[in-house]
């Protein structure tokens, strides 16, 4: 009888970049076989420290297209226990993973769809974007809007500014603050707001939202706990 392995997949990490000094962009090659995931979802990797495996999701950022080469957006804390795994991790290094699982993406776009972030909570707004731009299709227009102090400081900004061009329908509205980013969509009957980020960051969009009356039907939510 075949044993059940402790992990879903292993990956070689084959590439690290940071993005100033507190987010590493982290590219991983699956090492069994291509994984097949949905846009949106995150994996769960195992973590060994003191003989004690931790577990961390994180949202996988690079398409389903590209199901050979997946990238992650680590946000590293200065002393989180995944961040130092990632911080410390090789080119060439083994890890392990659960997943892929959650059900925040998005198949079929049911309204104007505004997809709102602070920091490496664009990462699956990446991964749906970029399949969107891979599969030509979106059905309504998706703007991506990024709470920040200016594009400098949105992860992948250059991408997302080459899928405003294959994709007819998709726009980058940047705000500096909550508040501002939601006259955007309140008002408009039958948009979508989808919310990615800090536990913080989650509520003070949900309270604006719900201040400003927006129906509670069209928040979609990942919250990096
Ligand atoms: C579904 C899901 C998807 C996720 N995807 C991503 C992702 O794509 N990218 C990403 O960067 N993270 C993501 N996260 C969060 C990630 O799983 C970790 O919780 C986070 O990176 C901290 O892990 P750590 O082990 O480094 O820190 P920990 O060892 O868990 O925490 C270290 C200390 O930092 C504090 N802390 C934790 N988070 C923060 C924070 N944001 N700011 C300040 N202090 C904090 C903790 O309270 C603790 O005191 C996701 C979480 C979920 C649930």
């Amino acid at each position: 009888m075949n044993k059940k392995l402790p992990f879903d997949h292993s990956f070689t990490v084959w590439g690290k970049e940071m993005f100033g000094e507190s987010v590493l962009l982290l590219r991983l090659n699956p090492c069994e076989k291509p994984l097949k995931f949905r846009a949106g979802q995150y994996l769960t990797f195992k973590i060994p420290l003191n003989g004690i495996v931790h577990e961390r999701p994180f949202s996988i950022a690079s398409s389903p297209g590209s199901p050979n080469s997946i990238e992650l957006l680590v946000k590293l804390l200065p002393d989180g226990i995944a961040s130092n795994f990632f911080r410390s991790a090789r080119v060439g290094d083994v890890i392990f993973a659960d997943g892929p699982s959650g059900d925040f993406y998005v198949d079929r776009l049911k309204g104007p769809s505004f997809l709102v972030s602070s920091g490496t909570g664009i990462a699956p707004f990446h991964s749906i974007v970029q399949d969107f731009s891979e599969t030509h299709q979106s059905g309504f227009p998706v703007t991506l809007v990024p709470i920040a102090r200016s594009s400098e400081d949105v992860l992948f900004y250059d991408r997302f500014n080459k899928y405003t061009v294959i994709l007819n329908d998709f726009s980058i509205k940047i705000f500096q603050n909550v508040v501002s980013a939601a006259t955007l969509f309140v008002g408009l009957d039958n948009a979508q707001i989808y919310l990615c980020g800090a536990p913080r960051f989650i509520f003070e969009v949900q309270a604006t939202l719900k201040e400003s009356g927006f129906p509670e039907e069209g928040i979609h939510y990942e919250t990096f706990l």
